[in-house]
């Protein structure tokens, strides 16, 4: 009768057991991707993990979670490590994958956030009167202008950027768009998420942000993710790094 007593906890959790690992599984094929991908940062090769809400498939590498944006901006780095190299460097809204890419480049690297205790500084994008004009050599800002006055943002950036000096941006946009979806009257978070894709985003970009950066007196290039980078490392079809060149 002890035996049994003391074996019924035994194979109630043996059973416990044997469930969670079934269900992790289910969980784990299900999230699967398909195909069989390359992650430019970590060099792991396999399937990808599916990510977001509505989940894209292939999305995230499961060894280091880059997703498709942190691959192509490597890609870009990597074609671009030598215009970078030994730079004073300013990078807002640090994601820690994206600083491990580009700080071992920098001569001097600071990173900036509008919210305290996430970078090294805390900087409002729009209005930086403790930097210095001509500061920088390079600048990241990857998902940031559509979280703020983007006009003010990149008057601001091509204030502090040296002549010559790069600014690598980032956004979410709709290329099919001809002009940006904005309206000041959208303020609640839910109305935000509903026409701007997330909560406290203020706009989404259509093909007139070339204009809004050129309107800076920035000069713009384009690097795109097009085959046959899209299927080998998991990118989103045609998705931008802007790089817009203080003259
Ligand atoms: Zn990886």
């Amino acid at each position: 009768m002890d035996l049994q007593h003391f074996r019924a906890p035994n194979t109630t959790s043996r059973l416990v057991g044997r469930a969670r690992a079934v269900y992790r599984a289910i969980r784990d094929r299900r999230f699967v991707g398909a195909y069989e991908l390359e992650c430019p940062i970590c060099r792991y090769t396999g399937l990808f993990k599916w990510y977001g809400d509505p989940p894209r498939r292939d999305a995230q590498c499961p060894h280091c979670r880059s997703l498709e944006r942190h691959r192509l901006l490597k890609l870009w780095f990597d074609q671009n490590e030598a215009r970078l190299r030994g730079g004073t460097a300013l990078h807002f809204a640090p994601e820690p994958g994206v600083t491990r890419i580009f700080k071992p480049a920098a001569g001097r690297y600071v990173t900036a956030d509008i919210s305290p205790d996430r970078a090294d500084r805390v900087l409002n994008i729009e209005d930086m009167p403790g930097e210095k004009s001509g500061e920088y050599d390079w600048i990241l800002c990857s998902h940031v202008l559509e979280h703020v006055d983007d006009r003010k943002a990149l008057a601001e950036l091509h204030r502090i950027l040296k002549p010559g000096g790069m600014l690598i941006i980032m956004i979410p946009i709709v290329e099919g768009w001809p002009a940006t979806c904005e309206d000041a009257d959208v303020r609640s978070e839910d109305h935000r998420a509903k026409y701007f894709g997330q909560n406290d985003h203020v706009r989404y970009y259509g093909s007139d942000v070339r204009r809004r950066i050129t309107q800076a007196n920035l000069v713009l290039d384009e690097f795109t993710a097009v085959e046959p980078n899209v299927s080998r490392y998991g990118l989103t079809r045609g998705e931008k790094v802007f790089v817009a060149t203080r003259q």
